[in-house]
């Protein structure tokens, strides 16, 4: 099964309502969509998501169309890992992390689409399976919305049947983050996990501070209290505090990973499929997180729900509320795994 053609479809829209984190504004809708063609006449495709940035997905898409894409024409297309680490060289010197991951990623993850494709079977089922439906929380509170619209949101997700939600913090002061972690606590009930995500936003000693502060309500864990790659100030802080610090959705490759782990720093992992390498990457750093005895929580649903349900440190998916049309739902809060050969259609993002 020889790779002929990677084509590469790009779209960028306005979002209709723009979200807001800690450091950024997301106000857009972007995609870049590769497909990997074979002689076979099957075919496998992925989807990657920018959330804001008009340029980011036809950066990709030329990437993937001058460099990446023509370097795999006529490989065995199972060869996926092969693939991988040649592209990987291929990057070295322009710089593997970064925008050359993401491409990496995506034709990834359209190789391992082709694989499940050819063979009749969903992705999952070749990774080796775990389980047959993945727990989900709902990253649903983001700093545009009032109090009142947080807790709209909030019961809206409990009432979707979420096993817990997660809200941004860091947007302005520690007393307001009290008054909205507060405020969602009144909906969702004293027994339901709470996250709290601050996006890098905090220096050490403020993250320090802060997450005394969210341990004491109760947190599930709180999420990216730091810069991403700072990880001698994530061993330091996870030493100072109670509650688990999560992060990992800005780090590129496996190395980053190591070294987290190694030192110390990382009470949950939640790895990026665009950013950490593709399927391939996010199955080995998870494989990697157990053997510390480090849960993993992805950064995010789609395809990743196939890593998710092979791994045996596994707790949740992420996702934002259900879609209005009830084309997917809930069973016990957890997701259903998809059926349909390869990747499938729909994503829980
Ligand atoms: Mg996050």
């Amino acid at each position: 099964m020889k790779i002929t053609k990677v084509t590469v479809q790009v779209t960028s829209e306005p979002k209709q309502h723009a979200i807001r984190d800690a450091i950024q504004l997301l106000d857009r809708n972007g995609r870049c969509d590769v497909t990997v063609e074979t002689d076979a006449g099957i075919s496998g495709t992925s989807s990657t998501y920018f959330g804001r940035v008009a340029s980011s997905p036809p950066l990709l898409g030329a990437l993937v169309t001058e460099q990446l894409g023509p370097a795999i024409i006529g490989q065995d297309a199972t060869m996926i890992r092969h693939i991988r680490d040649q592209l990987r060289t291929l990057t070295d010197y322009q710089g593997t992390a970064g925008l050359s991951t993401f491409g990496i990623s995506a034709i990834d993850q359209a190789l391992w689409d082709l694989l499940g494709k050819s063979l009749g079977v969903p992705v999952w089922k070749l990774l080796g399976a775990n389980r047959t439906a993945i727990p989900t929380y709902a990253m649903v509170g983001w700093l545009e919305l009032d109090v009142p619209q947080l807790q709209d949101v909030c019961a809206r997700a409990m009432e979707q049947g979420f096993q817990g939600v997660k809200m941004k913090v860091g947007g302005g002061p520690l007393a307001e983050d009290l008054e909205r972690i507060g405020a969602v606590r009144a909906v969702i009930g004293d027994g339901v996990p709470l996250m709290v995500d601050a996006n890098q936003a905090f220096d050490l000693a403020e993250a320090i501070r802060r997450g005394r502060a969210y341990s004491d309500l109760g947190c599930r864990w709180f999420e990216e209290p730091l810069r991403a790659a700072d990880t001698a100030a994530h061993v330091r802080l996870a030493e100072k505090l109670d509650i688990p610090i999560a992060t990992g959705e800005n780090r590129y490759g496996q190395e980053q990973f190591r070294d987290l782990f190694v030192g110390g720093g990382v009470g949950v992992v939640q790895p990026d499929l665009r950013r950490a390498g593709g399927l391939t990457d996010c199955y080995e750093i998870g494989l990697m997180a157990a053997g510390f005895g480090i849960p993993y929580a992805s950064h995010g649903g789609g395809a990743h729900i196939h890593v998710l349900a092979a791994l045996p440190n596994t707790i949740y998916v992420e996702s934002g509320l259900l879609p209005a049309d009830g084309s997917v739902t809930l069973t016990d809060g957890c997701y259903p795994l998809p059926t349909e050969p390869g990747l499938s259609s729909w994503s829980a993002h």
